[in-house]
């Protein structure tokens, strides 16, 4: 299938209001490109539950702290095209930065407050810039629903209260994290990783399905459960954890015990890689 691919802000929302103009409802899958499978089933979310589908591709600088990997982060527009020539992709938003950022540009979203906890104090400016993009790009392309991974629990979080606290119109729909066979979950950075470090990554999936067993077999204590989680990274040779945390899945703030619901995270480095991964945590 051939895409409409644009590249300026006032065409995606001519392409946008003209879909809202026939009453189509309209989904957009937020991405930085490098598509692999976990953006793939955002996009199938959204084919499925609308009328049109848009998918914007854009490195976003301002979201890159200082000595982060944005040179370096993957770019490869044709490969992207490729990867979504099958699916029902209605358009193909591609900016470049200028396009995004005029070059004085000196405002940006003061996020909301659970982007102060975990990314944000490991990330400084990041959520910063996540929300700025956001709020940007739905300018371009006002969707009605818009669709954000599992994999990144936070970012959904801050981006759920920014569109709320900012009354903007339009809603939010969280999509199951998608893994490699050994339970990795996909990312565009795992390109980074190599053969030997790929194997050893595996354990940051292993330990947070090692804090739903635990849980199910009645440990509450998530000093108990986190310290569990911390030996089976050490034993695989990660060593450099930014944070492996418990906390309510609703304000992300650490849990003592659980008595209900609960997230686990981590974030860590393997090799030079930082990778993150996250689990909702259940009772039964
Ligand atoms: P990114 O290109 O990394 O900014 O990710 C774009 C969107 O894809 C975000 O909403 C991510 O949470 C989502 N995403 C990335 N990896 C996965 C994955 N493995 N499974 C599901 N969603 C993902």
């Amino acid at each position: 299938m051939r895409h409409t691919l644009v590249t300026s802000r006032d065409q995606a929302r001519r392409h946008i209001l003209q879909a809202h103009h026939a009453s189509k409802s309209v989904g957009v899958v937020m991405t930085m490109g490098a598509l692999h499978a976990g953006h793939l089933q955002l996009v199938h979310a959204s084919t499925d539950e609308c009328d049109f589908t848009a998918v914007t591709i854009f490195v976003n600088p301002t979201q890159f702290a200082a000595g982060e990997d944005f040179e370096q982060y993957p770019r490869n527009l044709a490969s992207d095209l490729e990867a979504l020539r099958d699916y029902p992709v209605d358009l193909i938003f591609a900016p470049d930065v200028a396009e995004m950022y005029r070059s004085q540009a000196s405002t940006s979203v003061e996020p909301p407050q659970v982007a102060l906890l975990w990314e944000g104090q490991c990330r400084p400016g990041h959520f910063r810039g996540v929300c700025t993009i956001v709020l940007k790009l739905l300018q371009a392309v006002p969707a009605d629903v818009a669709y954000f991974g599992q994999k990144d629990y936070q970012q959904y979080l801050v981006l759920r209260d920014m569109c709320a606290d900012l009354t903007l119109p339009v809603r939010l729909q969280l999509v199951p994290t998608v893994r490699d066979a050994d339970g990795l979950a996909l990312s565009s950075r795992n390109q980074y990783l190599n053969s030997e470090e790929r194997q050893r990554a595996v354990a940051i999936s292993q330990s947070l399905q090692l804090a739903q067993q635990l849980l199910q077999n009645g440990t509450v204590h998530t000093g108990q459960i986190t310290s569990r989680m911390r030996d089976v990274l050490y034993s695989a040779g990660i060593e450099h954890i930014d944070y492996i945390a418990i906390a309510d899945p609703e304000t992300l703030t650490e849990l003592r015990s659980i008595e209900r619901r609960a997230v686990a995270m981590v974030a860590a480095r393997v090799g030079r890689t930082r990778l993150i991964d996250n689990q909702l945590l259940t009772m039964k």
